[in-house]
Formats: structure tokens, sequence, C-alpha cells
């Protein structure tokens, strides 16, 4: 008979946690997730694109082609300059056909995947997935972890398991507890996500996925099934409520595309993008993974897509443990590989992204553009800028760390 302690205990059914429910399970282990929210699909829209190196693994646990389905596959990167009509660049990720049985990216939103996941997960009995409670502390001691969970009416409950792994996001309690240090900074303006029903191929030749480069007004723009995703900086010293106002975002987006009419705005949200790394990802039995464990800009999509790779990674290695195949010190491994590509990959590349789309030096401009150019006309320069911008690069090295 399995006893209690025999699961793996996970904070969060975000796409990290519900990632490592289901690649746990694959390999034959117990997981209890539990969920603060009650609706998981009832929340703000974020992260849409997911990277080749994630779709392999997503593929690897049955999740690939149920998000196929839902989303859009989109082979083309456009970069532009604001205002004009002709791209500085497009990368056409064909040119990772011999890196990936994936040579594209995926626009589909974290909801649906979270949606997929969570169908999956109701199909096996080694998943149990409890919405409406919160982790809100935890103990570990005698080769096990005690999670102190809250319901929704106040209801106080401790569970048990060999493991906790806190994949509750930025805000992490696990993080918390365990007094590890957030480093890193936030930037100091704040940036504008706007779902938007209208068809913006319809005023140049836009692709799926649009990096548009201003030193004022950049802005990113995806396509996504239902509607685009417009992401635009909004004003450092402005009141943040009066910048969620209609007119404002109206005048916002008829400044980016003037279309003699009004947009439908069907969702938006203004946020500060933080940069951060958490100084170890590892106490004994407690791990960290996803958004508790590292933040960055949106641009790029990789937070998710990292987080992801984090809960594969991981998986593996209690795996491991949990067999007795490995000792504890692999769970350390976890940390030295999937730290390193936080800092080395997802921070470098989106801080890099973030004063790309904004530079204001008219040479660094130019060169950046040049640069540009030259990369997406060559097919191996164009192999390299994608493999990173994909985050294959980032899990080839971090397999080279011991
Ligand atoms: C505008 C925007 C666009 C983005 N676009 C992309 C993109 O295109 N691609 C990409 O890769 N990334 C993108 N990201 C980042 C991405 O959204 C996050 O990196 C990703 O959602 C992190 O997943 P997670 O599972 O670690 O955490 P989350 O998605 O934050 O999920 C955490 C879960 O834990 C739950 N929770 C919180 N506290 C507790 C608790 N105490 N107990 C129990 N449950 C709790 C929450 O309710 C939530 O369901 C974007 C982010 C933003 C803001």
């Amino acid at each position: 008979m399995t006893r209690a302690e025999d699961r793996v205990l996970i904070a969060g059914a975000g796409p990290v946690g519900l990632v490592l429910a289901l690649s746990l399970a694959r390999r034959g282990h117990r997981v209890t997730v539990v969920e603060k929210l009650v609706d998981l699909l009832d929340q703000v829209r974020r992260a849409g694109t997911i990277h080749a190196a994630t779709l392999e693994m997503l593929d690897d646990i049955g999740l690939y082609e149920r998000l196929e389905r839902r989303g859009l596959v989109a082979p083309l990167v456009h970069y532009w300059d604001r205002g004009d009509p002709e791209p500085i660049a497009v990368f056409d990720h064909g040119v990772l056909a011999g890196d990936t049985r994936f040579p594209h990216a995926l626009q589909c939103d974290r909801l649906k995947l979270v949606e997929e996941a969570l169908k999956m997960a109701s199909d096996t009995d080694l998943i149990e997935v409890r919405v409406g409670t919160e982790l809100v502390g935890f103990e570990q001691g005698g080769g096990s972890v005690t999670a102190v969970v809250e319901t929704a009416d106040g209801e106080r409950e401790a569970l048990r398991g060999t493991h906790l792994v806190g994949c509750e996001g930025a805000h992490s309690v696990v993080r918390k507890q365990l007094g590890i240090d957030f480093e890193g900074f936030a930037f100091p303006d704040r940036t504008m996500t706007l779902s938007v029903v209208f068809d913006f191929d319809s005023l140049q030749p836009y692709g799926l996925r649009n990096y548009i480069l201003d030193p004022v007004e950049w802005a990113n723009l995806f396509r996504w099934t239902d509607f685009w995703r417009v992401v635009l900086p909004a004003d450092v010293d402005a009141d943040p409520d009066s910048l969620l106002d209609d007119d404002v975002i109206e005048a916002g987006l008829q400044r980016f595309h003037p279309i003699g009419a009004p947009y439908e705005v069907v969702s938006k949200s203004l946020y500060t993008v933080h940069q951060r790394v958490a100084a170890t990802f590892r106490a004994g039995r407690v791990l960290l993974a996803g958004d508790a464990a590292h933040v960055n800009s949106p641009i790029g999509a990789m937070g998710m897509n990292s987080g992801i790779h984090d809960a594969v990674n991981l998986a593996a290695k209690l795996s491991a443990v949990l067999r007795g195949d490995a000792g504890d010190e692999v769970l350390d491994r976890y940390v030295r590989q999937r730290r390193h590509v936080a800092v080395a990959h997802v921070q470098a590349i989106t801080i890099r992204n973030k004063k790309l789309m904004a530079e204001a030096d008219p040479q660094t401009r130019r060169r950046n553009r040049d640069e540009l150019r030259r990369a997406a006309d060559d097919p191996s320069l164009a192999r390299e800028f994608l493999l990173r911008a994909s985050l294959i690069s980032s899990v080839r090295e971090a397999a080279e760390i011991a």
C-alpha cells in the first residue's frame, strides 16, 4: 500500500506545476498539486508563444498534439521598425530542421496549456489536483516535508510528501519562507498588454510574431487564435489607473496604427517587469521551479518556456531519487543546470531584447538593423540566432553541466 509520504507535493497548478506533475506521473510517481484558485481558467491571459525546445518536451508527455490543435504554428519571426511598411528582417525556423522535430514556435496561450494539462491529469490516479487550496507554509525533517494548506473556507490541513516543489509563481511562499534572495532588478517603466480583435494583417504583411523597434513606442504584436496581442510601453510617470483608461488605450492603439474607427479591446493589463533569479532553487527536500525561481521580461517569450524546462529536468532527477537510482545530490545538479540557464540565457537574452526594442542611439539602431538583416539572410547565422531564441542552445548547454 502507498503511504501519503510517497507522493511529491507541488504548490501551484500553472504550466510549470502541471508539467512537473505529468512528467512525474509518467514515471509512475504519485503527486498532489495544490492550487489556490478555484477556477484556474479565470486568469489574465499571458504567455502565448511556445518555443521549439519546449514543444519537444510537451510532445514527450503527450501534450503537444492537444495544443497544436488549439494554436497557430509559427515558423517565422518578423522584426520591424515602427512606421516602416517593410520588415527589417524575417527569420525562418526552417533553418532548424536538422536540430528539432518542431522547426517552428506555437502560438498558444498559457490557459489552453493549463486546461489541456488538467484534462490529462484527471485521466490518471497518480495525480491529485486540489483547487481552492493555498499553500501557507511547510516544515521539513525526518525524511519528509509537511505542507500546511488552507482551503477557501479557512480550513487548514497538513499534507505530507517526500518533496515539495514551489511552482506558485513570482510571489512564491516557498521561496519567501526559505528566505532565499530573489536577486535582480525591476525596469523603471511599465508595460501594457492588450488583447485586440482586429486584423492587423490588413494594414501591412505582419507575421504571427512581430517585434517592432522604436526608441519611444516600441511594440510587440502577436497573433493568437481569437485576437491579436499588442504589447506597448506605458508612460512611466503616469498614474497606473489613468493608463488603463479606455480613452488612453484607444489613443495608444491609434498612434500605433490609425484605423479610422475604434479598436475592440477585449482585455488589458499593466505590469512592471522584473528580472530576478533566486539565489538557489533548493533547500533540502524543498525546490523551486518556474516563476518561483526566476522572472524576466516577456520580450522573447522565455518565462513559461524556461519554467517548463525546469519542470522536465527536475522530474527526471526527482524520479531517480525516488527510485533509489541516485542520491539527493543529483538535485543540486538540477540547480546548477537550471540556474545557469536562468542567468546566462533567459536573463541575458530578455534584457538584450528589451534594449534592442527601445534603443535610442541612431548609430546603434543602424548597427542593430544591419545585424538583424545579415543574420536573417545567412542560414548559418540565422540558425545560431534561432537556436538561442528558441532555447535549444540553453538545453544543450545545461546538459553539459555536471
Ligand atoms: C504579459 C506577459 C506575457 C508573457 N508571455 C510569455 C510567452 O509568450 N512565453 C513565455 O514563455 N512566457 C511568457 N510570460 C511569462 C509566463 O506567463 C510565466 O513565466 C509563466 O506563467 C510561469 O509559469 P508558472 O507555472 O511558473 O507560474 P504561474 O503561471 O504564475 O502559475 C502559478 C500558479 O500558482 C498558483 N499559486 C500562487 N500562490 C499559491 C499558493 N500559495 N498556493 C497554491 N497555489 C498558488 C497561482 O494561482 C497559479 O495558478 C509572459 C508573462 C507576461 C506577464
